[in-house]
Protein backbone atom coordinates (compact mmCIF):
# COMPACT_ATOMS: atom_id res chain seq x y z
CA UNK A 1 0.00 0.00 0.00
CA UNK A 2 1.18 3.43 -0.45
CA UNK A 3 -0.27 4.27 2.57
CA UNK A 4 1.74 3.17 6.09
CA UNK A 5 -0.03 4.07 9.75
CA UNK A 6 2.16 4.52 12.79
CA UNK A 7 1.34 5.21 16.37
CA UNK A 8 3.31 6.64 18.98
CA UNK A 9 2.87 6.81 22.72
CA UNK A 10 4.84 9.83 24.50
CA UNK A 11 5.81 9.89 28.55
CA UNK A 12 3.47 10.77 31.24
CA UNK A 13 3.53 14.70 30.79
CA UNK A 14 3.65 17.00 33.93
CA UNK A 15 0.21 17.32 34.45
CA UNK A 16 -0.21 13.28 34.42
CA UNK A 17 2.16 12.96 36.86
CA UNK A 18 0.51 15.28 39.44
CA UNK A 19 -2.51 13.50 38.66
CA UNK A 20 -1.34 9.76 38.95
CA UNK A 21 -3.22 9.14 36.11
CA UNK A 22 -2.61 5.45 35.31
CA UNK A 23 -1.28 4.11 32.16
CA UNK A 24 -3.54 2.67 29.47
CA UNK A 25 -1.65 2.16 26.31
CA UNK A 26 -0.23 -0.93 26.10
CA UNK A 27 1.53 -1.86 22.90
CA UNK A 28 3.11 -5.46 21.64
CA UNK A 29 4.87 -5.41 18.35
CA UNK A 30 2.80 -3.83 16.03
CA UNK A 31 -0.58 -4.05 18.10
CA UNK A 32 -1.96 -1.09 20.60
CA UNK A 33 -4.03 -1.73 22.86
CA UNK A 34 -6.18 0.82 24.78
CA UNK A 35 -8.28 0.11 28.00
CA UNK A 36 -10.98 1.85 29.42
CA UNK A 37 -9.93 2.80 33.00
CA UNK A 38 -13.53 2.88 34.28
CA UNK A 39 -15.26 -0.40 33.24
CA UNK A 40 -11.74 -2.19 32.19
CA UNK A 41 -12.84 -3.01 28.63
CA UNK A 42 -9.97 -2.77 26.18
CA UNK A 43 -9.73 -2.00 22.31
CA UNK A 44 -6.75 -3.96 20.58
CA UNK A 45 -5.31 -2.17 17.23
CA UNK A 46 -2.97 -3.58 14.83
CA UNK A 47 -0.85 -0.75 12.33
CA UNK A 48 2.27 -0.84 10.50
CA UNK A 49 4.17 0.50 13.07
CA UNK A 50 3.62 0.95 17.05
CA UNK A 51 5.95 3.13 19.07
CA UNK A 52 6.25 2.74 22.46
CA UNK A 53 8.17 6.38 23.62
CA UNK A 54 6.63 6.16 27.05
CA UNK A 55 9.59 5.04 29.41
CA UNK A 56 12.73 6.63 27.79
CA UNK A 57 14.86 5.23 30.73
CA UNK A 58 13.42 1.44 30.17
CA UNK A 59 12.72 -1.35 27.35
CA UNK A 60 13.62 -4.82 26.99
CA UNK A 61 12.61 -6.92 29.98
CA UNK A 62 9.82 -8.58 28.31
CA UNK A 63 8.33 -5.30 27.34
CA UNK A 64 8.54 -2.87 24.29
CA UNK A 65 11.64 -1.45 23.54
CA UNK A 66 11.46 2.10 23.52
CA UNK A 67 11.38 4.25 20.58
CA UNK A 68 13.62 6.81 20.44
CA UNK A 69 13.81 9.57 17.76
CA UNK A 70 16.56 8.01 15.43
CA UNK A 71 14.15 4.57 15.59
CA UNK A 72 11.10 6.39 14.27
CA UNK A 73 13.33 8.29 11.57
CA UNK A 74 15.01 5.36 11.00
CA UNK A 75 11.52 3.33 10.40
CA UNK A 76 9.28 6.03 8.73
CA UNK A 77 11.65 8.65 7.55
CA UNK A 78 14.54 6.58 5.23
CA UNK A 79 11.79 4.84 3.46
CA UNK A 80 10.17 8.40 2.60
CA UNK A 81 13.23 9.96 1.73
CA UNK A 82 14.43 6.87 -0.07
CA UNK A 83 11.24 7.46 -2.58
CA UNK A 84 11.74 10.61 -2.61
CA UNK A 85 15.11 10.30 -4.25
CA UNK A 86 14.03 8.62 -6.63
CA UNK A 87 11.27 11.06 -7.99
CA UNK A 88 7.86 10.20 -5.41
CA UNK A 89 6.31 12.83 -3.65
CA UNK A 90 6.08 11.72 -0.29
CA UNK A 91 3.76 12.76 2.85
CA UNK A 92 4.31 12.70 6.38
CA UNK A 93 1.51 13.44 8.61
CA UNK A 94 1.27 13.25 12.60
CA UNK A 95 -2.21 13.57 14.15
CA UNK A 96 -3.15 13.60 17.40
CA UNK A 97 -5.05 15.94 20.30
CA UNK A 98 -2.74 18.86 21.22
CA UNK A 99 0.05 17.85 23.79
CA UNK A 100 0.31 14.31 22.36
CA UNK A 101 3.39 14.40 20.88
CA UNK A 102 3.19 15.90 17.56
CA UNK A 103 5.71 18.07 16.71
CA UNK A 104 8.05 16.60 19.27
CA UNK A 105 8.10 13.91 16.63
CA UNK A 106 7.56 16.01 13.68
CA UNK A 107 10.31 18.81 14.85
CA UNK A 108 11.97 17.49 17.64
CA UNK A 109 12.09 18.72 21.63
CA UNK A 110 14.17 21.04 23.51
CA UNK A 111 15.36 23.03 20.50
CA UNK A 112 15.26 19.88 18.12
CA UNK A 113 18.88 19.40 17.97
CA UNK A 114 20.54 16.39 18.87
CA UNK A 115 19.09 13.12 20.29
CA UNK A 116 15.48 14.96 20.12
CA UNK A 117 15.88 16.08 16.85
CA UNK A 118 12.32 15.09 14.94
CA UNK A 119 12.08 13.77 11.35
CA UNK A 120 12.18 17.11 9.64
CA UNK A 121 15.57 17.84 10.62
CA UNK A 122 17.11 14.01 10.15
CA UNK A 123 15.44 14.28 6.87
CA UNK A 124 16.97 17.33 5.88
CA UNK A 125 20.16 16.35 6.98
CA UNK A 126 20.17 13.21 5.30
CA UNK A 127 19.00 14.96 1.85
CA UNK A 128 21.91 16.83 2.26
CA UNK A 129 23.99 13.91 2.78
CA UNK A 130 22.81 12.37 -0.56
CA UNK A 131 23.26 15.96 -2.61
CA UNK A 132 27.06 16.29 -1.47
CA UNK A 133 29.22 15.53 -4.57
CA UNK A 134 25.95 16.05 -7.26
CA UNK A 135 25.74 19.65 -8.12
CA UNK A 136 22.68 19.31 -10.29
CA UNK A 137 20.99 18.92 -6.64
CA UNK A 138 18.73 21.72 -5.41
CA UNK A 139 16.72 21.92 -2.42
CA UNK A 140 13.75 24.87 -1.91
CA UNK A 141 11.59 25.10 1.31
CA UNK A 142 8.37 25.96 1.82
CA UNK A 143 6.52 26.56 5.38
CA UNK A 144 2.57 27.42 5.07
CA UNK A 145 -0.17 27.66 7.82
CA UNK A 146 -3.45 26.73 7.30
CA UNK A 147 -5.69 28.50 9.67
CA UNK A 148 -9.68 28.84 9.31
CA UNK A 149 -9.45 27.36 5.79
CA UNK A 150 -6.78 29.97 5.05
CA UNK A 151 -3.45 30.19 4.00
CA UNK A 152 -0.49 31.82 5.50
CA UNK A 153 3.35 31.45 4.13
CA UNK A 154 5.42 31.71 7.12
CA UNK A 155 8.75 32.25 5.41
CA UNK A 156 7.54 35.57 4.02
CA UNK A 157 5.10 36.43 6.85
CA UNK A 158 5.97 40.18 6.56
CA UNK A 159 5.78 42.00 3.73
CA UNK A 160 4.03 40.72 0.43
CA UNK A 161 2.38 37.56 -0.07
CA UNK A 162 -1.16 38.71 1.15
CA UNK A 163 -2.89 40.61 3.28
CA UNK A 164 -1.54 42.30 6.28
CA UNK A 165 -3.08 39.91 8.50
CA UNK A 166 -3.99 36.70 6.97
CA UNK A 167 -5.93 35.56 10.20
CA UNK A 168 -8.16 38.69 10.68
CA UNK A 169 -11.71 37.57 11.40
CA UNK A 170 -13.24 39.39 9.01
CA UNK A 171 -11.62 40.43 5.68
CA UNK A 172 -8.08 39.16 6.03
CA UNK A 173 -7.96 36.66 2.94
CA UNK A 174 -4.47 34.69 3.48
CA UNK A 175 -3.31 33.61 0.31
CA UNK A 176 -5.54 32.00 -2.65
CA UNK A 177 -5.16 28.25 -3.63
CA UNK A 178 -5.30 27.98 -7.37
CA UNK A 179 -5.22 25.13 -9.63
CA UNK A 180 -2.38 24.58 -12.48
CA UNK A 181 -3.86 22.51 -15.07
CA UNK A 182 -1.11 20.50 -15.17
CA UNK A 183 0.55 20.56 -11.56
CA UNK A 184 -2.26 20.65 -10.02
CA UNK A 185 -3.49 22.67 -7.27
CA UNK A 186 -0.84 25.59 -5.29
CA UNK A 187 -0.62 28.69 -3.54
CA UNK A 188 -0.67 31.68 -5.32
CA UNK A 189 2.12 33.87 -4.19
CA UNK A 190 4.08 31.84 -2.24
CA UNK A 191 7.67 31.89 -2.19
CA UNK A 192 9.82 29.18 -1.91
CA UNK A 193 13.27 29.48 -0.37
CA UNK A 194 16.46 28.37 -1.92
CA UNK A 195 18.54 26.18 0.82
CA UNK A 196 21.74 25.24 0.13
CA UNK A 197 22.77 23.29 3.22
CA UNK A 198 21.24 22.05 6.37
CA UNK A 199 21.66 24.98 8.54
CA UNK A 200 20.15 26.84 6.30
CA UNK A 201 16.92 24.84 6.62
CA UNK A 202 17.32 25.07 10.30
CA UNK A 203 17.25 28.90 10.44
CA UNK A 204 14.22 28.99 7.92
CA UNK A 205 12.33 26.44 10.10
CA UNK A 206 13.07 28.77 12.85
CA UNK A 207 11.96 31.65 11.01
CA UNK A 208 8.70 29.88 10.00
CA UNK A 209 7.88 28.30 13.97
CA UNK A 210 8.96 32.46 15.02
CA UNK A 211 5.84 33.42 12.52
CA UNK A 212 3.56 31.27 13.54
CA UNK A 213 4.12 32.38 17.24
CA UNK A 214 3.30 35.84 16.35
CA UNK A 215 0.40 35.53 14.32
CA UNK A 216 -1.18 33.19 17.22
CA UNK A 217 -0.49 35.52 19.83
CA UNK A 218 -1.76 38.21 17.49
CA UNK A 219 -5.29 36.41 16.85
CA UNK A 220 -5.15 35.16 20.70
CA UNK A 221 -5.14 31.44 19.87
CA UNK A 222 -2.75 28.61 20.18
CA UNK A 223 -0.59 27.25 16.93
CA UNK A 224 -2.84 24.11 17.97
CA UNK A 225 -5.20 25.52 16.19
CA UNK A 226 -3.59 25.48 12.99
CA UNK A 227 -2.02 22.89 10.02
CA UNK A 228 1.52 23.92 9.32
CA UNK A 229 3.10 22.09 6.48
CA UNK A 230 7.20 21.97 5.72
CA UNK A 231 7.34 21.42 2.04
CA UNK A 232 10.70 20.22 0.87
CA UNK A 233 11.03 20.29 -3.07
CA UNK A 234 14.36 18.47 -4.24
CA UNK A 235 15.43 18.67 -7.85
CA UNK A 236 18.20 16.76 -9.41
CA UNK A 237 19.48 15.87 -12.65
CA UNK A 238 19.77 11.88 -13.41
CA UNK A 239 22.30 10.13 -14.69
CA UNK A 240 21.13 10.86 -18.21
CA UNK A 241 20.46 14.75 -17.82
CA UNK A 242 16.57 14.40 -17.36
CA UNK A 243 15.29 16.39 -14.40
CA UNK A 244 14.05 14.70 -11.23
CA UNK A 245 11.58 16.05 -8.90
CA UNK A 246 9.99 15.32 -5.84
CA UNK A 247 8.30 17.13 -3.07
CA UNK A 248 8.53 15.64 0.50
CA UNK A 249 5.52 17.37 2.74
CA UNK A 250 5.75 17.29 6.32
CA UNK A 251 2.80 17.61 8.15
CA UNK A 252 1.89 18.99 11.44
CA UNK A 253 -1.69 19.06 12.22
CA UNK A 254 -4.16 20.93 13.80
CA UNK A 255 -4.82 18.97 17.36
CA UNK A 256 -8.09 17.03 16.81
CA UNK A 257 -9.62 16.87 20.22
CA UNK A 258 -13.26 17.28 19.74
CA UNK A 259 -14.64 20.97 19.54
CA UNK A 260 -17.74 19.90 20.99
CA UNK A 261 -16.46 20.94 24.98
CA UNK A 262 -18.85 23.16 26.74
CA UNK A 263 -18.22 27.00 26.02
CA UNK A 264 -16.93 27.00 22.53
CA UNK A 265 -18.78 29.37 20.95
CA UNK A 266 -18.28 32.42 17.92
CA UNK A 267 -14.94 32.73 16.56
CA UNK A 268 -13.44 29.52 18.93
CA UNK A 269 -16.74 26.76 17.48
CA UNK A 270 -15.54 28.30 13.84
CA UNK A 271 -12.26 27.28 14.26
CA UNK A 272 -13.33 23.90 15.58
CA UNK A 273 -15.76 23.67 12.62
CA UNK A 274 -12.70 24.17 10.02
CA UNK A 275 -10.06 22.15 12.13
CA UNK A 276 -12.73 19.04 12.25
CA UNK A 277 -13.42 19.87 8.42
CA UNK A 278 -9.91 19.69 7.49
CA UNK A 279 -8.82 16.30 9.80
CA UNK A 280 -12.25 14.47 8.33
CA UNK A 281 -11.11 15.40 4.69
CA UNK A 282 -7.90 13.97 5.14
CA UNK A 283 -9.31 11.33 6.88
CA UNK A 284 -11.85 10.08 4.05
CA UNK A 285 -8.36 11.11 1.26
CA UNK A 286 -6.12 8.70 2.74
CA UNK A 287 -8.65 5.95 3.33
CA UNK A 288 -10.01 6.52 0.10
CA UNK A 289 -6.18 6.05 -1.23
CA UNK A 290 -5.32 2.95 1.05
CA UNK A 291 -8.78 1.19 -0.70
CA UNK A 292 -7.30 -2.00 -2.40
CA UNK A 293 -7.08 -0.95 -6.06
CA UNK A 294 -7.08 3.10 -5.31
CA UNK A 295 -7.60 5.32 -7.92
CA UNK A 296 -11.29 3.44 -8.84
CA UNK A 297 -12.71 5.56 -5.85
CA UNK A 298 -13.19 9.09 -6.26
CA UNK A 299 -10.64 11.23 -3.55
CA UNK A 300 -12.51 14.09 -2.00
CA UNK A 301 -9.17 16.64 -2.12
CA UNK A 302 -11.64 19.79 -2.42
CA UNK A 303 -13.32 19.05 0.58
CA UNK A 304 -11.03 21.38 2.36
CA UNK A 305 -7.80 23.87 1.91
CA UNK A 306 -5.81 21.00 3.48
CA UNK A 307 -6.20 18.27 1.34
CA UNK A 308 -6.48 20.31 -1.37
CA UNK A 309 -2.74 21.65 -1.07
CA UNK A 310 -1.69 17.90 -0.26
CA UNK A 311 -3.08 16.23 -3.15
CA UNK A 312 0.42 16.04 -5.05
CA UNK A 313 1.75 14.37 -2.25
CA UNK A 314 -1.10 11.81 -1.30
CA UNK A 315 -2.59 10.81 -4.35
CA UNK A 316 -0.90 9.35 -7.56
CA UNK A 317 2.22 7.37 -7.00
CA UNK A 318 3.20 9.36 -3.59
CA UNK A 319 4.01 7.39 -0.24
CA UNK A 320 1.89 8.48 2.68
CA UNK A 321 2.58 7.98 6.40
CA UNK A 322 0.60 8.56 9.43
CA UNK A 323 2.27 9.10 12.73
CA UNK A 324 -0.72 9.58 15.03
CA UNK A 325 0.68 10.51 18.43
CA UNK A 326 -0.68 9.34 21.64
CA UNK A 327 -1.10 10.12 25.46
CA UNK A 328 -0.73 7.20 27.63
CA UNK A 329 -2.84 8.59 30.85
CA UNK A 330 -6.26 7.48 31.78
CA UNK A 331 -7.28 11.37 31.89
CA UNK A 332 -6.99 11.31 28.19
CA UNK A 333 -8.71 7.94 27.36
CA UNK A 334 -11.42 9.34 24.96
CA UNK A 335 -9.19 11.39 23.10
CA UNK A 336 -6.44 8.43 22.41
CA UNK A 337 -9.14 6.46 21.44
CA UNK A 338 -10.64 8.57 18.91
CA UNK A 339 -7.28 9.15 17.71
CA UNK A 340 -6.56 5.13 17.37
CA UNK A 341 -9.75 4.95 15.48
CA UNK A 342 -9.25 7.83 12.98
CA UNK A 343 -5.56 5.67 12.63
CA UNK A 344 -7.23 2.64 12.10
CA UNK A 345 -9.57 4.19 9.71
CA UNK A 346 -7.24 5.72 7.92
CA UNK A 347 -5.36 2.06 7.41
CA UNK A 348 -8.50 1.13 5.79
CA UNK A 349 -7.74 -2.86 7.21
CA UNK A 350 -11.46 -4.33 7.76
CA UNK A 351 -11.50 -6.17 11.04
CA UNK A 352 -8.37 -5.15 12.97
CA UNK A 353 -10.36 -3.36 15.49
CA UNK A 354 -11.38 -5.52 18.08
CA UNK A 355 -13.29 -5.25 21.11
CA UNK A 356 -13.13 -7.59 23.86
P1 LIG B 1 1.70 18.46 20.19
O1 LIG B 1 2.54 19.01 19.10
O2 LIG B 1 0.97 17.21 19.77
O3 LIG B 1 0.77 19.46 20.79
P2 LIG B 1 4.20 18.23 21.57
O4 LIG B 1 4.97 17.53 20.52
O5 LIG B 1 4.46 19.68 21.74
O6 LIG B 1 2.64 17.98 21.38
O7 LIG B 1 4.45 17.43 22.92
C1 LIG B 1 4.01 17.88 24.17
C2 LIG B 1 5.13 17.71 25.19
O8 LIG B 1 5.47 16.34 25.35
C3 LIG B 1 6.39 18.41 24.78
O9 LIG B 1 7.01 18.95 25.94
C4 LIG B 1 7.25 17.32 24.20
O10 LIG B 1 8.63 17.60 24.29
C5 LIG B 1 6.85 16.12 25.04
N1 LIG B 1 6.94 14.87 24.27
C6 LIG B 1 6.10 14.49 23.30
N2 LIG B 1 6.44 13.30 22.79
C7 LIG B 1 7.53 12.91 23.45
C8 LIG B 1 8.38 11.74 23.40
N3 LIG B 1 8.14 10.74 22.53
N4 LIG B 1 9.42 11.68 24.25
C9 LIG B 1 9.66 12.69 25.12
N5 LIG B 1 8.92 13.79 25.23
C10 LIG B 1 7.86 13.91 24.41
MG1 LIG C 1 2.44 20.93 18.30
Amino acid sequence: SNVRVAVRCRPFNAREKQLSSPCVVKMDGARTTITNPVNGTSHTFEFDHSFWSHDPSGGGRGGPTHASQETVFDELGRDLLENAWAGYNVCLVAYGQTGSGKSYSMMGGGGGGGDHAGVVPRAAREIFDRMRGDDSARVEVTMIEIYNERVKDLLNAGGGGGSTNPFAENGGGGLKIRTHPTRGPYVEGLTPCAARDYDEVVRLMDRGEKARSVASTAMNATSSRAHTIVELRISRADADGSEIRSKVSLVDLAGSERSDATGATGARLKEGAAINKSLSALGNCISALAEKGGGKKLVPYRDSALTLLLKESLGGNAKTVMIAALSPAAVNYEETLSTLRYADRARRIEGTATVN
